[in-house]
Parts: C-alpha cells; sequence; structure tokens
C-alpha cells in the first residue's frame, strides 16, 4: 500500500497514454510488478519521480548510470555539443579521442561505433560469421545479448522446452524468431567448457564462434569458474573459430578495462553500450586486425546513419577521460565493500538464505541457500524474497532495477556511503519484518 500511494501519478500517466504507447510504456521492461515508475528528473545519485518521491538510484538505468545524473562534466561536454551540432553523419574528432581510450583499456586496437548493445552484439555475430564463411554460433543458454534474432535464443527458456542441462536445446525466445534461424544458435550451460568442445565436434567447420558475457549479469551474477575463459579461447581458436565478450553490462563497471582486464582473457571481439554514453544512447565493436579489417576492406558492411554520432562521442569522451578515473573506481570499491559487508552482516544475523555478489559498481544480493552456478540453477530457485526486497527498498527510498531475481545494482561515482548504507537499512528492515 506504501508503493500504491506514493505512485499514484505513475499509474494515472500510464494509463492515460496506452493508447499511443503500447502497454503504456517507451519498452516492455519498463513495466515490471508492482508497476511502471514514471520518472521526471535525476540529479547526482538520485532520480525523482512524477509524483514527486525522491530515491537513491540504484537501478542506474539497467547498469547505464555509472556516472550518476546530470554529471557536470558530461553536460558540459553534451551542451557544448549541442551548441556546435549534434549530427553530421560524418566523423569528429571525439571519435578518434574515444576510440584510443577504449583501445588502451581494453588490449583491442581497433573500434567501431553503434547505438545499442544490440548492435554492437549483432555486429559480432556478422563479423564472426564474415570472418570464418561459417553460419552457426554458440551463447550460453540463459543469456541476454540484446533483441536480433540471432541472440534471442535461449535467453530465459521455459525449462518444459529447454531439453537436458548438459546437451540444451536450442529455443526461440517468442514466436518473432524464426526457428530456422534459432537452430544457427547452439547452446551451451555457463561453466562447461566440455559441453562447448562436444558442439564444435559434432559441428566441425560449422561454428563461427562465441558470444558470452564473461561474468553472467543478468541471471544473478554468476562468475566464471577458474580456467575457463581462457579455456574457451583456446578450444575456440583450435577449431577456427572466434570468441566475443559481451561486455555491454560489464564493460567498464568491474574494472576500468571491464572483464577482460579483470579475467586477463582478451577475446577477438569485445562489445560495449550502455555506461559509455553517460546516459546518451551508445554502443562500440572492438576487435583484433583479422576481423575488423573485414570492416575495413568492405567484406562487412558495418554501417548506421547515427554510427559515431557526435552528441555521444562527445559524452563518450567525457565519460572516459573526466569521469571514469581511476579514483572512480576506488570510490566504487569503497560502496562496494559497504553494501556487500552490509547485506552479508544482516542476513547473517537473521539466518535468512542468501549471498552477495559484488563486482566494481556492481553487485546483488541472491536469496539463495547455494551459489548460483548457471542458468538452470538460476531457473530452479525459487524466488521467495527477490519482489519483497524490491518493495522494501523502494517503500525505504532506494529505486532498484525490477525482476528482483535477474538484476543487479548499479552505484554511480555521485553515490556516496550514506546512499548506499540506505541499502542495508533495508535490507535490514526486511528481514526483521520476516521474524
Ligand atoms: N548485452 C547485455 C549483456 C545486456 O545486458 C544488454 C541489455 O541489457 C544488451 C546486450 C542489449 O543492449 P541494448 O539494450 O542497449 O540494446
Amino acid at each position: 500500500s506504501v508503493f500504491l500511494g506514493r505512485t499514484a501519478e505513475s499509474r494515472r500517466v500510464r494509463a492515460e497514454c496506452a493508447d499511443v504507447l503500447p502497454g503504456g510504456v517507451a519498452s516492455n521492461w519498463q513495466d515490471a510488478p508492482p508497476g511502471a515508475v514514471w520518472i521526471s528528473h535525476g540529479a547526482g545519485s538520485r532520480v525523482v519521480d512524477v509524483d514527486g518521491t525522491s530515491y537513491v538510484d540504484l537501478h542506474g538505468g539497467f547498469g547505464v548510470g555509472l556516472v550518476g545524473h546530470a554529471h557536470p562534466a558530461i553536460v558540459e561536454a553534451v551542451s557544448d555539443r549541442v551548441r556546435k551540432g549534434t549530427h553530421f553523419a560524418q566523423p569528429t574528432e571525439d571519435v578518434v579521442v574515444v576510440a584510443r581510450e577504449l583501445a588502451r583499456r581494453f588490449g583491442l586496437p581497433l573500434w567501431r561505433f553503434g547505438n545499442s548493445g544490440t548492435e554492437a552484439t549483432m555486429d559480432a555475430v556478422h563479423l564472426m560469421r564474415a570472418a570464418t564463411g561459417r553460419m552457426k554460433i554458440i551463447k550460453i543458454e540463459g543469456s541476454y545479448h540484446g533483441h536480433h534474432d540471432s541472440v534471442q535464443v535461449s535467453v530465459y527458456p521455459d525449462l518444459a522446452e529447454a531439453g537436458p542441462a548438459g546437451h540444451p536445446h536450442s529455443v526461440p525466445s517468442g514466436r518473432a524468431v524464426p526457428p530456422a534461424l534459432a537452430q544457427l544458435t547452439l547452446v551451451a550451460p555457463f561453466g562447461d567448457l566440455a559441453a562447448v568442445e562436444r558442439l564444435l565436434v559434432e559441428n566441425p567447420g560449422e561454428i563461427a564462434g562465441m558470444i558470452i558475457e564473461p561474468i553472467m549479469m543478468n541471471v544473478g551474477l554468476i562468475p566464471p569458474p577458474d580456467g575457463y575463459l581462457d579455456g574457451l579461447r583456446s578450444l575456440l581458436h583450435r577449431h577456427g573459430a572466434y570468441l566475443t565478450f559481451d561486455e555491454v553490462k560489464t564493460g567498464f563497471a568491474v574494472a576500468p578495462g571491464g572483464a577482460a582486464q579483470w579475467s586477463g582473457v582478451r577475446p577477438d571481439l569485445l562489445c560495449l553500450a550502455k555506461a559509455l554514453g553517460g546516459g546518451v544512447p551508445c554502443g562500440a565493436i572492438g576487435g583484433v586486425p583479422a576481423l575488423m579489417n573485414l570492416i575495413a576492406d568492405g567484406t562487412y558492411e558495418q554501417v548506421g546513419t547515427f554510427n559515431g554520432n557526435p552528441l555521444t562521442m562527445a559524452a563518450a569522451r567525457a565519460v572516459l577521460t573526466s569521469v571514469l578515473t581511476d579514483d572512480a573506481y576506488r570510490h566504487f570499491d569503497r560502496l562496494r565493500r559497504v553494501m556487500t559487508e552490509g547485506a552479508e552482516d544482516v542476513l547473517r544475523r537473521h539466518d535468512l538464505p542468501g549471498y552477495v555478489r559484488s563486482y566494481g559498481a556492481k553487485g546483488a544480493v541472491v536469496f539463495h541457500d547455494r551459489p548460483l552456478l548457471d542458468y538452470r540453477d538460476f531457473a530452479a530457485y525459487p524466488d521467495q524474497w527477490g519482489n519483497a526486497h524490491w518493495l522494501y527498498q523502494h517503500n525505504g527510498g532506494v529505486f532498484l532495477p525490477p525482476w528482483g531475481k535477474c538484476e543487479q545494482w548499479t552505484v554511480s561515482v555521485q553515490h556516496s556511503e550514506a546512499d548506499v548504507r540506505r541499502f542495508v537499512v533495508n535490507l535490514e528492515r526486511m528481514a526483521a519484518s520476516l521474524r
């Protein structure tokens, strides 16, 4: 009832616009139980909804918000660009600065840009196909890489359709994905090298490469087992196939150079989006010359009216050179420790089944008695507290992403220790009320 009382205006706006916006929102995942919250504005670590309630924002716009809201460096860079014109469909000098900085951070020499994570992972799949002439790819069961057909396979598959755990079926995510195309996307459980090897052996000379989130983010944060990422790289290369890291979420969040830096494993291609644009739509793909030169010679047409858009590039330059500095990562780590240690202490004292996983600016409380290892674990565990936790946080002034079970918190450079302590206090309130 607290939630319903303070979100009346959100519900009114939503009901009024349903005649022009399908479902009353701008993207399906903006509408999650207990209801879409319409936002008026953001400032620093906070968002304010249309009812005028201010929240500590740990939603971070699905992981975009490492810079927080209206960061002065981003406001200045974007305002300056707006005054000079925002679109020419020709490159501006900021593109070069951004590409060089990405090359330095991620250890991959060549970069191109787009406008979303979906475009970046689509380019990666296309590039692996163009380079090898092979049409099949491998993805991880339960992973999300955006909404193009090749990766809209076994995203959150129904276990009744998903086949045996060690040898999952390719399940199209919805009726719009052509089954014939879904059959080109083979699926392996996370952390299982032998399953990938089997797919490579069973499909000789047919697999172009594999796309993987190196730390699985959308199923409660699952780290790779020791040696797994390196093992994948060697295995794929032995079979003439390529490795793509989807770092749309992990990119700048877990380390300045993403999970590639965190793990010490360099993929052949790496996809970025979200945090790179500091709140402006963005996407990027980086890679080794063997693949990226196929763009230069036209074998693969990496094109788009808004690619390298001046507004995006001005924002990205400010993000990389002024905001996400070494100091920012020290700050993320301090906040991470407050949240992780605080939440672990609450779980322990109240004897609640659960654990905390956190890396850099991101983390999650998983209400399960043992660590999740892959999608099957994630799908099978009962989500006893996830939604209640979301509601307790919301009612206590903390805005978390919806879908309690899957999503993570994101902190920004503008969050304070007091901001994130509120998260721990709300968790404590929930735990105490369950006694
Ligand atoms: N890859 C991952 C790991 C994601 O989490 C997402 C979005 O949440 C995407 C790709 C798609 O990015 P976008 O929504 O910008 O298309």
